[in-house]
């Protein structure tokens, strides 16, 4: 599964995947998920625990400038306040789609 394109729609960030569906994430929803391990107090690639301070955001924190695509597994949001760390996989963007087809998809 792999965007076929993406585009900024307001406060929508919209992605066509190669399977013909559409995805749309309010970019506040988007940067609150974002999977950076500051963000997400995960591990690392290392495994190492970086759990930083709750993330303060601005109303710049909910705008994005670009995203960058990463090789063609990921896509990279650059935000608005400078926040760059997040690197979306394509399979975890994908899993983030709430439209009603996917919920009920991965409830089933
Ligand atoms: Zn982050
Ligand atoms: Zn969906």
């Amino acid at each position: 599964m792999r965007p076929k394109s993406q585009q900024m729609l307001g406060d929508l960030f919209v992605v066509v995947w190669d399977d013909g569906h559409e995805s749309y994430y309010p970019l506040e929803g988007l940067r609150r998920a974002c999977p950076c391990a500051g963000c997400s107090g995960e591990p690392d690639l290392f495994g190492r625990m970086a759990r930083g301070p709750t993330p303060v955001y601005r109303r710049e924190s909910f705008e994005l400038r670009s995203v960058d695509p990463i090789g063609n597994y990921a896509l990279q949001p650059n935000w608005g306040d400078g926040h760059t760390y997040g690197i979306w996989t394509f399979d975890r963007l994908r899993e983030l789609c709430s439209c009603e087809e996917c919920r009920t998809t991965r409830k089933a």
